[in-house]
């Protein structure tokens, strides 16, 4: 993948801990400089004028199916190429391809690919990663998972995808209460992977179980999991109460009613929400019929749908979904950023290298207008995307 070089002046930088004024400068890839113009090395070019725009850590989406016509699940890289293009135009610089519940020789060939396209690069965002959401779920809480191929853990599977693709498997989501996991979480947290509790119908003690075997994560919070009851609180009430988790947000509006989202925001604060788009290859096309792990699906009014009327995923942006977080849960922008790029990194472990504009770190940054619509993205220092 090319590294390249870039210096953006007057922007207003989202870092995204603070909102500043200044200049940002990428050498090789690599974010060299933060701060007032004034103290910027001399010499880098291409040199832009930002004009007042916000200029923010790159957008980090790690759970997500498919876009732009390409899906995870297809195990090509040109549909990963397709994924990586699309999320660029809302301002996504990374993501994790997002497996479904699938047979394991077709959940090996998507990982497959999915180092390919991370090592090769996708001319969008980069590929930074893969999460498999599932197969070791629970079927009363499968949602758009096909049923088919829910299993137990099992340890072989497992280590004949680390020999495959080793560290880029980042985030596995699975059910905690299903025979075989405390082995399979075991295992997982010895490679460094994290677990993510999701398509589970654990109760709360079992959510806080899993908690101390190493799940750190709440898959898309409140969907796929028991609703929060006063007696018996489930993942819901683990997920609000405890702070070893960080919580995934669809948040769209239409997955989480936006009180729920509100509550979510209040008892986690914003260092431990994590906007994911959960979407799939219908993303960045027209509404219509689509494909997704198998399963027919219909999109209407921008709400991916199977034919029984149960949601399967979304067709959201992530770049959407930092305006939501801010309409819809009254997030300020620095947070809404933050829960978008910082937290994620954080969740996969790559923060140190991602997820804020430090020196030090890569390169990725996007750009957005005060309607905060995409103006460009950068992945390494190279404009992959430009509204212009
Ligand atoms: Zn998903």
């Amino acid at each position: 993948m090319s590294k390249g070089s870039i210096m953006i002046t007057n922007g207003q930088l989202v870092t995204p801990f603070q909102v500043t004024e200044g200049t940002l400068v990428i050498e090789e890839g690599i974010i060299t400089y933060v701060g007032p113009f004034d103290g910027a090395p001399r010499g880098v070019w291409p040199a832009w004028d930002a004009q007042g725009a916000y200029v923010t850590p790159g957008l980090i989406d790690i759970h997500v199916h498919g876009g732009g016509g390409g899906d995870a699940m297809d195990g090509a890289v040109t549909a990963l190429e397709h994924m990586g293009r699309t999320f660029a135009r809302f301002g996504t610089t990374g993501f994790l391809p997002s497996t479904v519940t699938a047979s394991h020789q077709e959940i090996l060939k998507a990982v497959g690919s999915a180092k390919q396209a991370a090592e090769q690069g996708t001319g969008g965002a980069q590929v930074l990663g893969v999460h498999l959401e599932g197969p070791y779920i629970n079927t009363l809480k499968k949602g758009a998972q096909n049923p088919a191929h829910v299993r137990p853990p099992s340890l072989g599977e497992l280590e004949e995808i680390w020999q495959k693709i080793g560290p880029l498997l980042r985030l596995v989501t699975l059910a905690p209460e299903i025979e075989g996991a405390p082995a399979a979480i075991r295992q997982l947290r010895s490679w460094g992977v994290t677990v993510s509790i999701g398509h589970s119908d654990a109760s709360y003690d079992e959510a806080m179980t899993a908690h101390l075997w190493g799940a750190s994560h709440i898959c898309h919070t409140f969907n796929g999991m028991r609703g929060l009851h006063q007696r018996e609180p489930g993942v819901v009430g683990a997920a609000l109460s405890c702070e070893g988790f960080s919580a995934e947000l669809i948040c769209d509006g239409i997955h989480v009613h936006p009180a729920a989202m509100q509550l979510l925001l209040r008892a986690k604060g914003p260092d431990k929400i994590v906007l994911v788009t959960d979407t799939m290859r219908a993303m960045g096309l027209p509404e219509g019929q689509y494909q997704l792990g198998g399963l027919e699906i219909e999109v209407v009014d921008g709400a991916a749908r199977l034919s029984t009327g149960e949601l399967a995923g979304s067709t959201l942006s992530m770049g959407q979904a930092v305006k939501n977080a801010m309409g819809m849960l009254g997030a300020s922008l620095s947070e809404a950023i933050r829960m978008a790029s910082f937290n994620p990194a954080q969740v996969i472990n790559m923060s140190h290298r991602k997820g804020s504009l430090t020196v030090g770190k890569d390169g990725d940054v996007a750009i957005f207008d005060k309607n905060l619509e995409t103006l460009r993205t950068i992945v390494a220092g190279e404009v992959v995307y430009s509204r212009e």
